[in-house]
């Protein structure tokens, strides 16, 4: 049972092929740390690869066939693409899915204040975070500011060079004795996440004047006001570019590897695989890390609505063909998993856990207390994900998050699985999740993307 490190498997033009694919990864996700910006990179890549946007589509009252490519992307943050295939599409597709918002800290609706000769900004935190590794770390911010007038004005600071970054701050050792005694949960706490903003007062002004110095630099530079923040999407993130680690540059270091290092070979997978006999599907999705909630989560029928529209630009829509084509269909719900952490090895259990460097990782099963909240696919559907594993050349292991009892989680997979299709949760093992740098190994990276383009040629 025990499984190869896939290093060892490798051939000279193996790993120079897992070290380049792991290269265009590390250039993607330190552009694309936001669903906004995913997605944005995902159309233009797209549309490189020959997809038509299937709004347009839709709009001109084109028809579709096989061979045809469309991509359809809902409210700038989640986006699907369909490459049709040649079977009838009421025979199912091959779906990846796979999410693109990541554990970060959200800007309030009214963020802006002033303490201490300090301005600052309020933030609530996205997604299950350890607070305390937020602090003391050079923060970026992405994300966009929407105006009465319609107009949306793109941020992104403290990714350039010449740009500033931004901090949270923590209390000096010296006089951290009441901190340190702390929780960790507590070291931390939520209303401390606030970002350091600046400490330059406004000449002539008594008032909060570091504060409305900011704001007159945010009019200046940005075109905003104070009132604009109330419709605003700033999300702070870590600030700066991915990178290759280890000595021996096996591993990658970046934030929000959940779930682009899922979500990138996917997308490429789809892509670079031309011709398909089952129609394929790429799905990158919004809010997983929040519930799936919202009409960009998994959990809202922009997809569903998306394949009828594909059906009914095919000729002839109905109700049943739609139900038949989602129910026959099969999916890998890419999402990352634990890797094994030898310095926290009483959280794993050996035999069922993901070490890094052996692969893409399946999980039969996630959820906690008793697979609460999993998916659990069916042994007749794993026994072919192994036969086309085995047909794709891949390095893969089966893993469970972790020792029983001792946490879970949960994933998209049991929203597609409502429509009765085969899903299994597959991934790419992490070390450290959720902290504002992940890492990952070069060789599962790449042995996702293998996985992936099996199971869509399959
Ligand atoms: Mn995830
Ligand atoms: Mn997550």
């Amino acid at each position: 049972m025990e499984k190869k490190i896939a290093w060892e498997t490798y051939k000279a033009k193996d790993v120079k092929a897992a070290e380049k694919f792991a290269g265009e990864y590390i250039d993607f996700i330190s552009v694309g740390k936001t669903e906004r910006e995913c997605v944005k990179l995902s159309v233009e890549m797209a549309k490189a690869a020959g997809y038509k946007d299937l709004s347009e589509v839709v709009k001109k009252k084109g028809k579709l066939k096989a061979g045809d490519k469309v991509y359809q992307v809902w409210m700038k943050k989640s986006i699907a693409l369909f490459n049709i295939g040649s079977d009838p599409i009421e025979d199912g597709m091959a779906i990846l899915g796979a999410h693109i918002d990541s554990p970060r800290m959200d800007v309030k609706q009214n963020p802006l204040f002033e303490d201490g000769g300090m301005a600052y900004l309020d933030t609530h935190y996205y997604g299950g975070i350890k607070k305390y590794q937020w602090v003391t770390v050079p923060l970026a911010i992405h994300g966009v500011v929407a105006k009465k007038d319609g107009s949306v004005i793109d941020i992104t600071i403290g990714e350039d060079e010449a740009d500033p970054v931004f901090c949270v701050t923590d209390i000096l050792i010296h006089l951290a004795g009441d901190q340190m005694d702390k929780k960790a949960s507590k070291a931390i706490e939520g209303e401390q996440l606030d970002i350091l903003f600046g400490s330059k007062p406004l000449a002539g002004k008594e008032k909060d004047a570091v504060k409305e110095n900011i704001l007159k630099l945010l009019k200046d530079k940005y075109d905003f006001e104070e009132e604009d923040f109330e419709s605003a999407e700033l999300e702070i993130t870590p600030a700066g570019r991915a990178r290759f680690a280890g000595l021996d540059k096996s591993l990658i270091l970046a934030y929000g590897q959940d779930d682009k290092v899922c979500a990138y070979p996917s997308l490429v997978a789809m892509l670079n695989v031309k011709n398909v006999k089952k129609t394929s599907c790429c799905l990158l999705v919004d809010k997983e890390e929040i519930g799936s909630v919202g009409a960009t989560g998994m959990r809202s029928k922009f997809f569903e609505n998306a394949v009828a529209e594909i059906i009914d630009r095919m000729g002839d829509y109905s109700d049943l063909k739609l139900k038949r084509c989602l129910a026959n269909s099969m999916m890998l719900s890419s999402d990352v998993t634990a890797g094994y952490d030898p310095e926290f090895a009483s959280c794993f259990e050996k035999k069922n856990v993901a070490y890094m460097g052996k692969g893409v990782a399946f999980s039969k099963f996630t959820g906690s207390r008793g697979k609460s909240g999993s998916n659990d696919a069916n042994a007749e559907y794993m026994a072919k994900i192994r036969a086309i594993m085995e047909k794709g050349k891949v390095n893969y292991q089966t893993a469970e998050l972790g020792k029983v009892d001792v946490g879970g989680g949960g994933t998209i997979a049991y929203i597609l699985a409502l429509y009765g299709m085969d899903v299994i949760d597959c991934g790419v093992p992490v070390l450290c999740m959720h902290a504002p740098w992940e890492v990952t190994s070069v060789a599962d990276v790449y042995e996702a993307y293998k996985a992936y383009v099996a199971f869509i040629s399959y």
